[in-house]
């Protein structure tokens, strides 16, 4: 690593910290020769995940879009914002880690409807009804079921 101002190569690290959940590193450098401050950011790779549709369509994972999802399921129910960022974050480390490079949309609603049940039981089967696109009406009761044998965690 140089400096950008001097070329040096004499570069001291002043501080390290855990960043973006402990996925990446951020250092305050200092160039030892001018004096310049400045930023290293050293993250894992990320594989670009391939998402599977319904339809047989592939299209590249999206954060942004599960949050969403989420952000519509929880309106104006108790929950804050970093609990659903928690989900997010939660559901593509999964994803990541996972040896596949691509995953099917049906999975994703499963992994977030897991999370979302522990959180909040309306906005879970909002979620449910929307996700799995209830075919008939047995289906719906039989998942609210379910919700009567898991205790909310709220
Ligand atoms: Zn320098």
């Amino acid at each position: 690593m140089r400096c950008s101002q001097c070329l040096s190569e004499n570069i001291k690290v002043l501080e390290s910290r855990a960043h973006q959940d402990g996925r990446a590193i951020r250092r305050r450098r200092k160039c030892q020769d001018c004096d310049h401050r400045f930023t290293t950011y050293e993250r894992e790779e990320e594989v670009q995940i391939r998402v599977e549709k319904k339809d047989g369509r592939f299209e590249d994972f999206s954060r942004d879009k599960i949050l969403r999802s989420l952000q519509i399921a929880c309106q104006k129910r108790p929950i804050k914002p970093a609990q659903l960022d928690r989900i997010v974050v939660r559901v593509e480390r999964f994803i990541q880690d996972s040896a596949d490079r691509s995953i099917t949309s049906r999975r994703i609603g499963d992994l977030l409807m897991e999370n979302l049940q522990g959180l909040d039981h309306v906005a879970y089967v909002r979620f449910a009804s929307v996700y799995k696109d209830f075919a008939d009406p047995d289906e719906f009761i039989n998942e609210l079921k379910n919700l009567k044998t898991t205790p909310a965690r709220l």
